[in-house]
């Protein structure tokens, strides 16, 4: 036969294939609680006054408006220069030095999902085939490694037993470098409201983390897809960066990775809004390099990032009175999910979400096992993601009692 019918069938993505069934499903009180998209107390995905101010800016300039060229290949300049400064100096004062010594190489990406998959690229093809992921993560973490040339795919303890367990986590990594071959390794950090737990290290924990993957050589990685959603205040959630730009603590001789999005956080999901930016250890040349390759990356997967959201973000970044609204509109989100948490929590006496208040961000994991999971889905609709996982950003005043109903009928 061809060799097109050496395809075989992919499985369905674990929870965009579940809307899917939810789409489908006849059930009135049907509750769509998989996907990491925030919605308001009516259930709608709305968009944040700062961006609807900033897309009215857009539309009412003629010069901003009009141009549907091509992005140069590492995304629009003032985005780059908007979104560094917002960074490296305002979420994280640390980083200036390293600015001002021209140490941070920067492309616009196709959101936190393009700055992995260009990051993981650039490493593959030069340094390291080999990357540590926590358990559970993000299902698509592992698959945007493989796609991108990474061989070994490997997972640390992160949460067991329904908690954090640092320890495994330092034992994991030591362990993984006894057992490796000298080259260098790479793990990926959740940089806040780790997805899925919503559980995330404290800064002592943190701190002790990071001793350690300095210690090992390890290569960080960190993925900041919800900034802003942990505390509602956008400065303080870049902590692990702060905390990793301490050079005279940690030198990263092997640079140290940033893979941001605005999808979250500037409701630009669908925009496709993110930067990579890679902290070098060295000058100018060194970042001259990264820069080169960077380039030629991107050209080779995509030629070029899309416009409309980074002018959209340019508009908010750069206008002191909308980044104000923009802040508030963090701060109303993250304050609106807290406010979901303690509600479920005083609905529920279930040992199982005794932590409640104790989770950050989008996330909940509510530690039921896939049956019971089937069961919500099947006997009440309300849809959850196989592992447990819950997005508390579906929950609202109107469905609360409701799924907490359902919640308690299938714990019992
Ligand atoms: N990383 C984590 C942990 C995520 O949860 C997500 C989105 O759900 C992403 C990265 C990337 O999202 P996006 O590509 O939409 O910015």
């Amino acid at each position: 036969p061809a060799a097109i019918y050496k395809i075989p069938r992919a499985p369905p993505d674990k929870i965009l294939g579940l809307t899917e069934e939810f789409n489908k499903d006849k059930n009135p009180n049907k509750t769509n609680l998989t996907v990491g998209i925030y919605k308001d107390n009516w259930g709608h995905v709305t968009t944040f006054p700062s961006v609807a101010r900033a897309q009215m800016v857009l539309d009412q300039s003629f010069e901003m408006n009009t141009d549907l060229s091509y992005l140069p290949i590492e995304g629009c300049p003032d985005f780059q220069s908007n979104v560094l400064q917002f960074l490296y100096k305002e979420s994280c004062p640390e980083g200036a030095e390293f600015l001002s010594k021209n140490r941070i190489s920067f492309v616009q990406t196709l959101s936190g999902t393009g700055a992995l998959a260009v990051a993981s690229k650039l490493l593959s093809l030069f340094m390291s085939k080999a990357v540590w992921i926590p358990n559970p993560s993000w299902p698509n973490h592992a698959n945007v490694f493989q796609n991108n040339g990474f061989k070994r795919i490997n997972y640390y303890t992160y949460y067991r037993d329904g908690g954090l367990d640092v320890d495994s986590w330092l034992q994991d990594l030591e362990q993984a470098v006894r057992d490796g071959d000298g080259s260098p390794q790479c793990i990926v950090l959740h940089a806040c409201c780790h997805n899925p737990t919503g559980v995330d290290p404290s800064l002592e924990q943190w701190r002790t983390i990071l001793d350690k993957i300095n210690e090992l050589n390890l290569i960080p990685i960190i993925d900041m897809a919800y900034q802003g959603l942990d505390t509602g205040d956008l400065h303080k959630d870049a902590y692990l960066l702060r905390m990793s730009l301490d050079e005279e603590r940690y030198q990263w001789p092997n640079g140290l990775f940033l893979c941001q999005s605005f999808a979250k956080n500037m409701g630009l999901y669908g925009e496709r809004v993110g930067s990579l930016s890679v902290v070098t250890p060295a000058d100018t040349e060194l970042k001259l390099n990264i820069d080169s390759q960077l380039k030629k990356i991107v050209r080779g997967m995509y030629s070029s990032p899309p416009g409309y959201g980074s002018r959209v973000a340019n508009v908010v970044l750069s206008n002191p009175e909308l980044k104000k609204t923009w802040f508030k509109d963090v701060q109303n989100m993250a304050s609106r999910l807290q406010y979901v948490r303690a509600e479920l929590g005083k609905r529920l006496d279930w040992p199982l979400l005794n932590n409640t208040r104790a989770n950050h961000g989008m996330f909940l994991y509510t530690g039921l096992d896939p049956s019971k999971v089937d069961q919500l889905r099947r006997n009440h609709s309300v849809y959850l993601v196989q592992d447990g996982r819950l997005s508390l950003s579906g929950l609202n005043d109107s469905n609360l009692d409701y799924v907490c109903d359902a919640l308690k009928k299938v714990s019992e």
